[in-house]
């Protein structure tokens, strides 16, 4: 590093410190180091960390970045696991770490107000002792947050009855590229209008910066039914999963993990999943008493004709947990089957399931690459994860191959590239094969919308390749010019 880009950076560190104060700015080297990564592959160093207090805060260090033409990239809990909280091109990153309280909670007209940092399962706990809970659940629920949730639409085993993300966030308090702070859709203002609030969800960070939430609350159910069904082979469990939804029926979640899913779950929390079973399906059911018990009837005699090695319905909340526990726990247990995995997020029909669980089965037997299945199965959410070692020479090069591979079965099945992780840094090679370079221009023009300099986590969903988004994105940038904010 040259002397004038030291000098550089630490005019930026001194400017950062006066805006958030000497100890929430980071740029010591081990500092840096632990914010290189989140769950997903890709690596890259920010400059320099802020963690920030407030939205006034936030609005300052956009300011000043924009200023600099700096990059910013704003980080929840790190959790993704497609690369959207990595400062692959250097910059700052913002850490909604302080900014993790739970502002107000209306139980009459059943909603709260969060500030981005508050960590998912930590609302549904706060609302809990009120008969409430905050619905959209990502198995990362004990870590991730609702700013992050937010950017990447997360999703979640009981958004099959109760929509994701998007279908619980009211409206929400932004702080755009050049540093004014605004409300987009409910609470603050009516949600007439373009949608903006929308448009933001799910824009991976690369809009606006959320700093303030109005959440839907629900009602905890009256009843809830957790029922574990152990199957020979995924392929009868896919059929019994069709079953269900062809019959017009809609339980709260249906999460599907195969045989290794089985082993590793087993082997980390004991959730009593019994080992020599193909897949096991998790349903789940939650309502009214009566409508429960009919519902159970209903899915019992439905699985029942895909026989079935076991119907086990849990007895009480602890065994439900822990039913529930082996299913949350899955992914950092297949660390006990191989040192890495690479977990692909793609969706397809559900009509699919059996042909694209065989064809990934395929794809693990040519490769020689164990793949672990877990699934978000009654959404047709699926989670293979390639097992590797990322010391083995070559490993890294070809899960990502066989990676692509499922996201371009997942696609020529009729799905598409994400259920609920995002693009990020990890697909965003693999737009194409869902958008024209048409889609991709008129999809940057909404970028340009926001903010034309591309400093809000640039270099993130559109592809970066000689392929067609980033030639589109340049394109739309010169025809509207710098400058241009909505
Ligand atoms: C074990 C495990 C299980 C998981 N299970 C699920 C699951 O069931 N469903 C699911 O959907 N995901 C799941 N995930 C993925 C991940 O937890 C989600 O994507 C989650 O929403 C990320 O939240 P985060 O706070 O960790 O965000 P981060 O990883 O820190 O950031 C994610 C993105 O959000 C942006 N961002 C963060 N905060 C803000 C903000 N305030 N304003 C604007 N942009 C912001 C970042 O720039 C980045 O682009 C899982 C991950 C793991 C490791």
């Amino acid at each position: 590093m040259s002397q004038s880009e030291l000098s550089e950076i630490n005019d930026l560190v001194a400017d950062l410190k006066n805006i958030v104060g000497g100890g929430y700015v980071l740029d010591d080297k081990a500092d840096l180091l632990v914010y290189e990564y989140d769950g997903s592959i890709d690596r890259g160093s920010p400059v320099v960390i802020v963690l920030p207090a407030s939205a006034t805060e936030i609005s300052s260090v956009l300011k000043l970045a924009r200023a600099h033409s700096i990059p910013v990239v704003a980080r929840g809990a790190g959790t993704g696991l497609s690369g959207g909280a990595i400062a692959e091109q250097g910059g700052i990153v913002i850490s909604m770490a302080r900014m993790n309280k739970i502002l107000e909670v209306n139980s009459d007209d059943r909603y709260a107000i969060v500030e981005p940092g508050v960590v998912n399962l930590d609302l549904s706990t706060h609302v809990g002792p009120q008969g409430l809970y905050y619905a959209p659940d990502p198995s990362s629920q004990r870590a991730c947050t609702i700013g992050g949730n937010i950017a990447e639409n997360a999703g979640g085993p009981h958004c099959l009855a109760y929509g994701v993300t998007t279908n619980h966030v009211l409206g929400m308090e932004v702080v755009l590229a050049d540093g004014s702070v605004t409300w987009f859709g409910e609470n603050e203002r009516d949600g007439v209008g373009y949608d903006l609030r929308g448009i933001t969800i799910g824009s991976e960070g690369t809009l606006a910066i959320v700093t303030k939430i109005s959440v839907r609350l629900l009602r905890s159910p009256e009843h809830v039914k957790t029922i574990l069904m152990a199957f020979e082979t995924i392929e009868d469990a896919s059929a019994a999963v069709t079953g269900i939804i062809g019959a017009g029926m809609v339980p709260a979640a249906i999460e599907m993990m195969d045989h290794f899913c089985i082993k590793a779950a087993e082997g980390a929390v004991g959730a009593g999943y019994p080992e020599g079973a193909g897949a096991v399906l998790l349903v789940e059911l939650d309502g009214l008493f009566e409508a429960v018990e009919e519902e159970y009837e209903e899915i019992e005699a439905i699985c029942r004709e895909f026989g079935p090695l076991e119907v086990r319905v849990a007895d009480d909340s602890l065994e439900r947990e822990k039913l529930w526990s082996g299913r949350k726990g899955v992914l950092g247990a297949l660390g006990r089957l191989a040192p890495n995995y690479y977990l692909v997020d793609g969706t397809i029909p559900r009509t699919k399931l059996v042909d694209v669980l065989r064809q990934i089965n395929e794809l693990s037997e040519r490769s020689g690459y164990p793949i672990a299945n877990l699934l978000h199965a009654g959404d047709g959410n699926l989670h293979p994860s390639i097992l590797f070692d990322e010391r083995k020479p070559g490993d890294v090069e070809n899960i990502l191959a066989i990676g692509s591979e499922i996201l371009r079965i997942c696609v020529e099945s009729g799905g598409v590239l994400s259920g609920e992780h995002g693009i990020g840094l990890e697909k965003q090679d693999q737009m194409p094969l869902m958008f024209s370079d048409e889609d991709m221009a008129t999809m940057s023009l909404l970028k340009i919308a926001f903010e034309t300099e591309d400093l809000l986590n640039p270099g993130k969903v559109f592809p970066t390749g000689a392929g067609c988004g980033d030639i589109s994105q340049a394109r739309a940038i010169a025809r509207v010019g710098p400058g241009a904010y909505i």
